[in-house]
């Protein structure tokens, strides 16, 4: 009896579309979290939320190499399976999904993810392809997986609102935006951060607090662009950064914006060749 107790507790690892098709037979009102590992306390915060708000939950775990614009990140993005698997089974997620490249690219597409002209801002100006991956990825794990919900980290905000837009439209999905999970030194979670020693590390910190403050500030501004271009090129300054850009922009289509309310500020810099992004 303890023995059989135990082994429905047991964490499923799924190895390839086999092993999912059978595991998730039957199973309904699925939570999916999608991630590409390096798990940390913001991916936990989405996992903690899918088993709160559905029956059973699973989470992939892959390194998508389609949303990768330079194959040097992709080499060097962290891969820690070893301990995932360890966090993964404290939280007693149900299932794991460990696929392969082959399992997931196993048809050619007909048509290719177009990202719309009006969305090429952001990260998707700064990463040629790198949306049009994160697409194609989540519109293949969400055919194969049938979810429920999937829970996704406002901390990547416009991947956020692109796969919503996409995975709503196509399926009867709903995509849950989850808060953004920081460190004491209000650096936003992120697995990048483990190719950062401790001295960037504080760094970052200091660059989050500082946009928190900024934030406050930004109300009383006549010409918020304007002071937004001086201070990204006093931030590149102060920490010896390269910051690709700090915008202000409305939440719900991210067009360019004069007013703080409703909006929010985006930034994306390389400290020391590693690209973080965040936003406030
Ligand atoms: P990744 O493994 O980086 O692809 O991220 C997987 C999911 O975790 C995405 O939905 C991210 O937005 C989310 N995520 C990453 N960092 C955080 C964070 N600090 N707080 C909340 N969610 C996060």
């Amino acid at each position: 009896m303890f023995y059989l107790l135990k082994r429905n507790i047991q964490m499923k690892i799924l190895l390839n579309n086999n092993d999912l098709n059978e595991a998730l037979n039957n199973v309904s009102k699925l939570g999916f979290v999608p991630t590409m590992g390096s798990l940390h306390e913001g991916h936990i915060s989405l996992i903690k939320k899918a088993k709160k708000e559905c029956k059973k939950t699973i989470v992939s775990i892959f390194v998508n190499p389609t949303q990768f614009n330079n194959k040097n990140d992709y080499k060097k993005y962290p891969r820690n399976y070893k301990n995932d698997l360890l966090i993964l089974k404290k939280l007693k997620v149900n299932f794991v999904f460990f696929p392969k490249k082959d399992d997931v690219y196993y048809y050619k597409r007909k048509f290719p993810i177009k990202i719309n002209p009006n969305d090429q801002v952001l990260c998707a100006k700064f990463r040629k392809g790198h949306f049009e991956g994160v697409l194609d990825v989540m519109d293949r794990l969400t055919n194969l997986i049938k979810p429920s919900k999937i829970f996704m980290g406002k901390k990547d905000y416009q991947q956020l609102l692109l796969v919503k837009n996409f995975i709503e439209k196509k399926y009867k999905t709903k995509v849950i935006g989850c808060k953004t999970i920081r460190d004491k030194n209000k650096l936003a979670l992120s697995s990048r951060n483990y190719l950062l020693n401790a001295k960037d590390l504080i760094i970052a910190g200091k660059i989050a607090k500082k946009i928190f403050v900024l934030k406050k500030s930004i109300k009383d501004k006549k010409n918020i662009n304007k002071f937004l271009l001086k201070e990204k090129n006093k931030l590149q300054k102060t920490f010896n950064i390269d910051v690709q850009y700090l915008e202000l922009r409305d939440k719900k289509k991210l067009l360019i914006s004069k007013k703080i309310s409703k909006s929010k500020i985006f930034i994306s810099y390389y400290l020391n060749g590693v690209r973080l992004i965040d936003n406030f």
